[in-house]
């Protein structure tokens, strides 16, 4: 199980993890992947979570994961809560060009 899931293992009647979850290159990970990205002093401990997100056969799943659910905080896919926001933002207005 990823670290994302514990959490949330509280109401099992009402959360099932992704499957893909059992994938996660963080399962086990000691690191603190829902650091506060926009503190400064933080960066080292983002790049380490980024860094193992980098080797992660399901970071697409968790990425779309994050923005389907609004995950406001953490490494989720290998970005930021910043850089999700962005993402988000381009997304609509590409969409909103497009229409
Ligand atoms: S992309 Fe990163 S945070 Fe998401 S499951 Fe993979 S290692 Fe964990």
């Amino acid at each position: 199980m990823s670290r994302h899931w514990p959490r949330i293992r509280a109401v099992p009647q009402v959360f099932e993890p992704p499957a893909w979850a059992q994938r996660a290159a963080c399962h086990g990970s000691s690191l603190d992947f829902y650091v506060d990205a926009s503190k400064v002093r933080n960066r080292p401990a983002v790049e380490e979570a980024k860094e193992v997100c980098r080797g992660c056969a399901v970071r697409e799943d968790c990425l779309q994961y994050a923005l389907r659910n609004g995950e406001k905080f953490g490494i989720w896919g290998g970005l930021s809560e910043r850089e999700r926001s962005t993402l988000r933002r381009r997304a609509a207005q590409k969409r909103q060009k497009a229409a």
